[in-house]
């Protein structure tokens, strides 16, 4: 499956902000935003003038990095956004989140995104009693995510299920460590979305 190979951080140097790709990491001085400010590449110190295209190019890649999206499985995201009823950007943004991949990492059973993904893929999750290792799998609202009972003897989700009291989970889900899983309550609004993004710019860049 193709998949983002660019290393993490020159993708939030790029975009001149935290992006979070690496978990930890990304809360520590380890941090190459503020050890490296500018962007990657041998013109990245030089002061450019951006564009009204460039700004919501810019916007796009912004949120395909930030869930680790392909520009194909990006545009076929947004034209499911379009044919949504209400307005299209926020139904764009609630898709991504409605990801399994992203739901994992919200519960706090992954330390970014790209861990989340890489524990669906190896099969440790459940979506209503049932293994499911898509991790563009959508969830709906009333959904039960939980880790699986064969995988609590891991190492990895061990040390995962110690963690994860310390992340905050979004109102949107409800988290039973216990039973080490998670429902969604009901599929997140636009303000209960924590993402740095101006989805009005990605919109206009694919109305041109
Ligand atoms: Fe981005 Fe995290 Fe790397 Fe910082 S440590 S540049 S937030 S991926």
């Amino acid at each position: 499956m193709a998949r983002y190979t660019e290393a993490a951080c020159r993708l939030c140097r790029r975009e001149g902000e935290k992006l979070y790709l690496k978990g930890e990491r990304c809360y520590t001085n380890k941090c190459s935003i503020g050890r490296r400010s500018y962007a990657p590449g041998e013109h990245g110190q030089a002061r450019k003038k951006i564009s009204e295209y460039g700004l919501q190019l810019r916007e796009k890649q912004k949120l395909r990095r930030i869930y680790g999206i392909l520009e194909r499985q990006f545009a076929g995201y947004f034209t499911l956004a379009e044919r949504k009823k209400g307005i299209t950007g926020e139904n764009l943004l609630q898709i991504l989140e409605s990801r399994l991949d992203n739901v994992v990492y919200r519960l706090g059973f992954a330390a970014s995104r790209k861990e989340a993904r890489q524990l669906v893929r190896h099969g440790h999750f459940q979506v209503n009693g049932k293994k499911v290792n898509i991790p563009s799998y959508l969830v709906k609202a009333g959904d039960v995510v939980a880790i699986k009972e064969g995988s609590l003897d891991s190492i990895k989700i061990k040390e995962i299920l110690e963690n994860a009291a310390n992340h905050n989970i979004p109102e949107w889900l409800e988290r039973d460590l216990e039973n080490h899983s998670g429902k969604v309550k009901a599929l997140p609004l636009r303000e209960q979305i924590d993402v740095p993004v101006q989805e009005h710019l990605i919109v206009e860049l694919y109305s041109r």
